[in-house]
């Protein structure tokens, strides 16, 4: 709908959308005037960094999510290269402990420094504890099997995946590294 409308809120729901002055049950309502403004569903921003656990020097779960509020994000999914890594159901739901991101974003393979494995996490378990997705997010996939397996393995128990597309053995730092 693009159009100059009047919407009536009530307990935080929209419950009437009418032409402007054309509200019946706006009696007594406080009126905000949104001249100018868009009205809009809640966005969703599917790449954010919260940096917490670890990093809470750079930026907070409180503050991040503060931020994405106030910019009318009412979701977001919070990257998996925290400090620790969030690859485990434990630190998934630490980041959706109440105040916290409400999405949360777990690794896709259980090593993330130091690159040793390739082994998948558990998915199942981590859809569980509350992710939504599986990110290569900071270091990104380069083996096609592995690319092959991730989708393979989230698509089974309904999770996304959140490629982090670049290829680093042609980007040699060339773009950014992300700490
Ligand atoms: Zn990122």
């Amino acid at each position: 709908m693009d159009a100059l409308k009047d919407i009536l809120l009530k307990d935080g729901r929209v419950a009437e959308i009418a032409a402007p002055g054309k509200l019946k049950s706006a009696n007594g309502a406080e009126v905000l005037d949104a001249t100018g403004l868009t009205v809009a569903p809640g966005l969703v921003d599917i790449h954010v960094h919260l940096r917490e656990p670890g990093q809470g020097y750079k930026e907070t779960i409180a503050t991040g999510t503060a931020a994405a509020a106030a910019g009318g994000f009412t979701s977001v999914a919070a990257m998996p290269n925290t400090k620790p890594v969030n690859d485990s159901p434990e630190i998934t739901r630490w980041m959706q402990a109440p105040n916290a991101a409400r999405l949360c974003v777990s690794f896709h393979r259980r090593r993330y420094a130091r690159f040793k494995s390739d082994a998948l996490n558990d998915y199942a378990a981590l859809k569980s504890a509350g992710a939504v997705a599986v990110s290569d997010d900071g270091l990104p996939i380069l083996k096609d099997s592995v690319m092959r397996e991730t989708l393979a393995a989230a698509a089974r128990v309904g999770l996304s995946v959140i490629q982090h597309a670049e290829d680093t053995r042609m980007t040699h730092g060339a773009g950014w590294t992300e700490a």
